[in-house]
């Protein structure tokens, strides 16, 4: 049986689809603490029915984090032994919870982890490419602006890239990965890990784009994508040149901003005016 701590906030992660995926520790540390944090307590409330639990739910998410954190942290420093939840997964990952753990360990707060689920881990844990350094972007802008200026300024990291993606967004999303990270980028899409209708898709972003285009099922749930960093000096040059290109052609001719991008940055002109479609003028 887990010992509880007085006066510790345990950071608990919850499944991200398969309740099984719930650890022994967690349920114990659920059914052990004074209350549970929660960001949605209907939801909460189902997955503690599921495990025959039954605690007090305090609702903390993000529009009410910032005001009732110092009170949470008050109840710790009176010996309370509190757990933070999310809706699923790890919490603080894409999810409320950041502002009260720094509150706590401000206030000298124990906070410890109970670590289980997590998205992002577990589609890189099936996607075979390199996971020895990557990088967790999350979410990227709703706006598609925005969104665009967010992958240019990502388009030459070299590590590899994990984002979150709604089945609203996905197809539109994948469209600005094409058209700035270019068809060739080895991609994998991982949807509804640990549910019915996991789906594990690669192997570039081209590819992926078409079999999510083609297939309505392939838009539905939840989505991880996983995108290999730009590996060599020629995909480099060439994203470069693809994300100046993009600036230029907003005030000059396709053709007189494929070659003003290809003399500044060396990449060839005929892969930006070809490669991002917009070689009609
Ligand atoms: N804290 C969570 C975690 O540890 O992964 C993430 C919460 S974030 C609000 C929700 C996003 O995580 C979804 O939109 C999706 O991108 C991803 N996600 C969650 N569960 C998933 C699953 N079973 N399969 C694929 N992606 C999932």
């Amino acid at each position: 049986m887990a010992v509880i701590e007085a006066g510790t906030l345990y950071v608990v992660a919850t499944p991200i689809g398969n309740l099984a995926d719930l650890s022994p520790r967690a349920r114990e540390v659920l059914a052990g603490v004074a209350a549970i944090c929660a960001e949605d307590t209907r939801h909460t409330r189902q997955l503690l029915v599921a495990f025959g639990l039954d605690r007090p739910l305090l609702a903390l998410h993000e529009h009410n984090e910032g005001e009732i954190a110092g009170r949470i942290v008050e109840r710790l420093r009176a010996g309370d032994a509190l757990a933070l939840v999310s809706d699923a997964g790890t919490p603080l990952v894409s999810d409320p919870g950041y502002r009260l753990v720094r509150e706590a360990r401000m206030a000298g707060v124990k906070v410890s982890p109970v670590p289980g689920a997590c998205a992002a881990i577990a589609a890189l844990s099936v996607a075979g490419i390199p996971s020895d350094r990557f990088c967790f972007e999350g979410f990227l802008p709703a706006k598609p602006g925005a969104r665009r200026e967010r992958l240019q300024a990502l388009a030459r990291e070299t590590r590899t890239l994990v984002f979150y993606e709604s089945s609203h967004r996905i197809e539109e999303s994948l469209a600005d990965f094409v058209s700035v990270f270019g068809a060739a980028r080895e991609a994998v899409l991982a949807r509804e890990l640990s549910k019915l209708f996991e789906t594990v898709l690669g192997d570039t972003l081209g590819e992926v784009a078409r079999r999510v285009g083609a297939d309505p099922n392939q838009r539905k749930g939840e989505f991880v994508l996983i995108v290999r960093g730009c590996e060599n000096d020629a995909a480099a040059v060439l994203a470069e040149g693809q994300r100046l290109y993009a600036k230029l052609v907003e005030h000059m001719k396709p053709s007189q901003a494929a070659k003003l991008a290809a003399d500044l940055t060396g990449a060839s002109r005929k892969a930006l005016y070809g490669e991002t479609g917009q070689g009609q003028e």
